[in-house]
C-alpha cells in the first residue's frame, strides 16, 4: 500500500534493536483518514470473505481494528492483557511474548465473544516473530472459531512471524513488509523494491 509506505518513511522513527516507531500516525496519535484508507484496503484484500468478528488485541489493534470492521459491517472484539473484574463467565487465553516489551503476559477474551463457527479476522499493527498473532489463533481455535484471514499493517520481513504464517497456509496481508531498515542512516527497504 504505496500511501502506507511512504507515510512510514516520511514520519516513522528506526530505533536501535529492530524497532519502528510509528507514534505520530499509528501508534499514539491516530490519522484517521490513513486509518479509513487501511480499512478500506483491507476490505479489498479479504473481499471473497464474509466475516463474522474481526479479532485484535490491545492496546495499539483497536482504533485499527475498530476501523476495519466497519468495513466488514461486523463486530469487533480485542483480547484484554490482563484479569479485570469485569471480565465474566467462561474465557478463552493464551500466553503472548511481547516483542516492544521482552515480557510475557497473557490475553484473554469471554467465551461469549467468539463463538464455535464464526468467522474471524484478525488485525494487528505490527507483525515480528508472530507471537502476538499466534496467541490470537490460539483464542479462536480453543473456541471453535474458524480463522479466515490475518491483516497486519507493518511486517518487518527479516523477523520471523510472516514466514511461519504463510508456511502454516494462512491468508496473511501485510499492507507494508519491511525487508530492511537502519537505525543510522534511517533508511527503509520494503519487499518489492530493489
Ligand atoms: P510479535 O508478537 O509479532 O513478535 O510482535 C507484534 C507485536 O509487538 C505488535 O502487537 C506490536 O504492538 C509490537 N511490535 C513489534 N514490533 C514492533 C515495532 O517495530 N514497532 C512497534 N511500534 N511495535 C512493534
Amino acid at each position: 500500500m504505496q500511501l502506507l509506505k511512504d507515510r512510514i518513511r516520511k514520519d516513522g522513527v528506526i530505533k536501535e534493536g529492530n524497532v519502528l516507531k510509528v507514534d505520530s500516525f499509528i501508534n499514539h496519535q491516530m490519522d484517521i483518514k490513513l486509518m479509513n484508507e487501511i480499512g478500506k484496503e483491507f476490505r479489498r484484500r479479504f473481499a471473497e470473505e464474509k466475516i463474522d468478528k474481526v479479532l485484535t488485541i490491545e492496546a495499539s489493534g483497536i482504533g485499527i481494528a475498530a476501523i476495519v470492521a466497519q468495513y466488514f459491517d461486523c463486530p469487533m472484539v480485542f483480547a484484554k492483557k490482563s484479569q479485570s473484574i469485569n471480565l465474566d463467565g467462561e474465557m478463552l487465553t493464551a500466553s503472548v511474548t511481547s516483542f516492544t516489551h521482552q515480557k510475557e503476559y497473557q490475553i484473554i477474551v469471554a467465551k461469549r465473544f467468539i463463538k464455535e463457527g464464526e468467522k474471524v479476522l484478525i488485525i494487528d499493527d505490527f507483525m515480528a516473530n508472530g507471537c502476538a498473532a499466534k496467541g490470537l489463533c490460539k483464542l479462536v481455535s480453543d473456541a471453535g472459531a474458524d480463522i479466515r484471514g490475518i491483516g497486519i499493517v507493518i511486517e518487518k520481513g527479516f523477523q520471523e512471524g510472516g514466514k511461519y504464517f504463510r508456511d502454516q497456509g494462512y491468508h496473511l496481508e501485510s499492507l507494508a513488509i519491511v525487508d530492511s531498515m537502519n537505525a543510522e542512516d534511517q533508511t527503509i527497504v520494503f519487499r518489492g523494491e530493489e
